[in-house]
């Protein structure tokens, strides 16, 4: 039997989600969620897509509470869902299992076989990525032991952004003192960005290598990205996910002095501000709720926070729009992608409102229909616009599976068609 599955892990801090795809018509075998690890009440969901063997009905969906401690417990527990499917990880048709790691540095500018070197590298980035990191190292490791020989790909959320020219990537501070702890910027939602720039060629009917994007990822999490001819030239994030847009809980770009000032003139510690200026800052910080669908209800009945926090949001997107479209020269397209960007009609509308003069214009009635596409992805642009808007749904997991099925076989990643 060819191996031709490929498990995609993405270990989070208390949650281990995953997905078995069949990489040869890159359908979904199943797809589970571990959530609440270490607690005594952990949930697991898993949904069998398609049998491997005749043991479970498609589209079956299992429910399981309890205690799950640690990393090994929630993933042994997935890999007995998956093997009760036919789907085991030892079953000779699962080709490899690729992890989602955040932060892969500068380094690591490829999906890469993890081996002891490349685990040592991803512990030394703990420092920069203290919440991510070690979770997705646990992931990795509790992988081997319970796959022993099968090949483990590390995909990080940085490589589409280790493309960016030092210009771009370097903070002005002292180069040495820059070098010595590694602070530059490194960008993240970089797997999202790289499948969503390349869905919008497609889109367009081009090639990668023809066309400029700006990609707004827009989630609670939210980042943009400059993209010229399929590389990655300039992206919000930094040095950690808290640069660049207003986000769900993160304030995104301020003056660092504000740090400064609340450490000496507000009394606070550093670990205060960082929990301020990560949990409670951006929407929820503005207006007590970062929901967008619960803001904009709030904005609909007149409620002036809501109303500000929405303008704020907007006004940011609008700048780094300003940015990018100025560090590209020429924009071919505007994709929204991620909860927000895919689902929230106003905010597409005001991101692009008064932009006419930069080619940009969204067509009303396609901004609020459903995609043609299976997987949603369309334009939104007026006819007359110069540069077009897209909606394009990311899909992390895709992408993922198809850099480690292309790792493992030796094959260009397969692009959606
Ligand atoms: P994450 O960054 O956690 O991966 P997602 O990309 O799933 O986040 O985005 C989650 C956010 O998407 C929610 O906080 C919410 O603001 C927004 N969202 C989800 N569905 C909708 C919707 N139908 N309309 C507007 N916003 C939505």
């Amino acid at each position: 039997m060819t191996a031709t599955r490929v498990l995609v892990l993405n270990s989070g801090s208390s949650s281990v989600k995953y997905q078995l795809l069949e990489m040869t018509d890159e359908s979904r075998l199943a797809v589970g969620l571990v959530e609440r690890i270490g607690e005594n009440q952990s949930r697991l969901t898993h949904v069998c897509l398609r049998r491997g063997s005749p043991v479970a009905s498609e589209g079956e969906r299992r429910e399981r509470v309890e205690e799950f401690a640690d990393h090994e417990a929630a993933l042994r527990a997935a890999a007995e869902e998956l093997a009760a499917d036919g789907l085991g990880l030892d079953s000779p048709g699962l080709a490899a299992i690729g992890h989602r790691v955040v932060h892969g540095g500068q380094w690591f500018t490829r999906p890469t076989l993890v081996d002891d070197d490349v685990l040592a590298e991803i512990r030394r980035l703990v420092p920069v990525a203290p919440l991510h990191n070690p979770a997705n190292l646990t992931g990795i490791t509790t992988a081997q032991t319970l796959s022993p020989g099968l090949p483990q790909v590390a995909v990080f959320d940085t490589t589409f952004h280790t493309t960016m020219p030092e210009h771009a990537a370097r903070y002005a501070i002292d180069v040495g003192t820059a070098d010595e702890h590694r602070v530059r910027r490194y960008g993240f939602h970089g797997t999202s960005h790289a499948y969503v720039s390349r869905r919008t060629a497609e889109l367009l009917g081009k090639d990668p290598s023809e066309v400029n994007v700006i990609v707004l990822h827009l989630g609670n999490g939210a980042s943009v990205s400059a993209v010229e001819g399929g590389r990655c030239v300039d992206t919000s994030m930094g040095l950690t996910p808290l640069e660049g847009l207003v986000m769900g809980t993160r304030s995104g770009d301020l003056d660092p002095a504000v740090v400064f000032h609340l450490v000496r003139v507000a009394g606070m510690t550093v670990d205060e501000v960082d929990e301020l200026l990560n949990k409670r800052s951006g929407l929820v910080g503005l207006c007590g709720d970062n929901d967008m669908r619960e803001i904009r209800r709030r904005i609909e009945e007149g409620d002036e926070r809501a109303q500000l926090a929405f303008d704020i949001y907007i006004h940011r997107i609008k700048k780094y729009i300003g940015a990018y479209y100025a560090v590209l020269g020429r924009v071919d397209a505007v994709a929204f992608t991620a909860g927000v960007g895919e689902n929230s009609p106003p905010v597409r509308e005001a991101a692009l409102a008064g932009l006419e003069g930069l080619g940009l214009a969204v067509d009303p009635a396609a901004n609020e229909a459903e995609g043609p596409a299976a997987d949603g992805a369309r334009l939104i642009s007026s006819r007359d616009a110069r540069v077009a808007a897209a909606v394009v749904p990311t899909d992390e997991e895709l992408e993922i599976a198809r850099q480690t099925y292309a790792l493992v076989t030796g094959r260009e990643p397969r692009q959606t068609g």
